[in-house]
């Protein structure tokens, strides 16, 4: 367990983080390169947030896998609350198959499709996850990118002495998932014109309490827990 400490976790998690970076360059950055003449840089952040950003006075893609959640994701209970982890699920993506090397995988291929999205036009605020980028996102796991990005971090992992486990995680009960939840948690709900972006004020027994930000101050839904998810792109600049 590696939960709690720094040091440790970071010497673990950076290494798996940077070669997310690798799997994102030498495999999926082809694919748009030859669209545009915009360049990538990617890079591993210190906390959770993991997101596509784009300069468009640089030209400059830069997409972040935050180190917290390379660590987020090799345990169940952690992982449970990720929209990769509903993605995989939901969409069957590797069968349906959530394992901590998937779920790595799966960003890569989320993240790249923030990119493809925003490199089309199809990016609006408060509506990053609509149609057009699932619609990428399938395309590129049908196209077994995905399965590419997999072996690759498979193959590097094992070569460099990584744990990364292919192992199905056992996902807890979604009715037990409270404790996964904490006051200030960034979190969304919703999909499409319904999309809401906040954070967690208070943690019921049956729902959490989000503060959302609103034309004027800010509004507060009480969202069943098993509607909230935790937002990769946390910041969507
Ligand atoms: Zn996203």
């Amino acid at each position: 367990m590696v939960t709690g400490c720094p040091m440790l976790s970071s010497s673990l998690h950076r290494p798996l983080g940077e070669l997310l970076c690798d799997a994102t360059e030498q495999i999926l950055w082809p694919l748009a390169s030859g669209r545009s003449r915009g360049k990538l840089h990617c890079r591993v952040g210190h906390g959770q947030a993991t997101y596509h950003r784009y300069d468009p006075r640089q030209g400059l893609h830069q997409i972040t896998y935050g180190v917290r959640m390379v660590e987020a994701k090799q345990q169940a209970e952690s992982a449970a609350a990720w929209l990769s982890t509903r993605e995989i699920t939901r969409r069957r993506y590797f069968g349906g198959t959530v394992s901590p090397l998937n779920l790595l995988a799966h960003t890569c291929c989320h993240e790249f499709a923030h990119l493809l999205q925003q490199q089309d036009g199809k990016r609006y605020h408060g509506s990053v996850h609509n149609g057009h980028f699932y619609q990428i996102l399938d395309n590129l796991h049908a196209q077994g990118q995905g399965n590419r990005v997999q072996g690759f971090l498979a193959e590097q992992a094992q070569r460099r002495g990584l744990p990364l486990s292919d192992q199905p995680l056992r996902l807890p009960d979604p009715t037990s998932a409270r404790a996964q939840w904490r006051v200030g948690d960034k979190v969304f709900f919703g999909e499409g014109q319904s999309h809401r972006v906040g954070h967690i004020l208070r943690v019921n027994r049956k729902t959490c309490t989000v503060a959302c930000p609103a034309l004027r101050g800010e509004l507060r839904y009480r969202v069943p827990l098993s509607l909230l998810r935790r937002e990769e792109a946390a910041l969507t600049a």
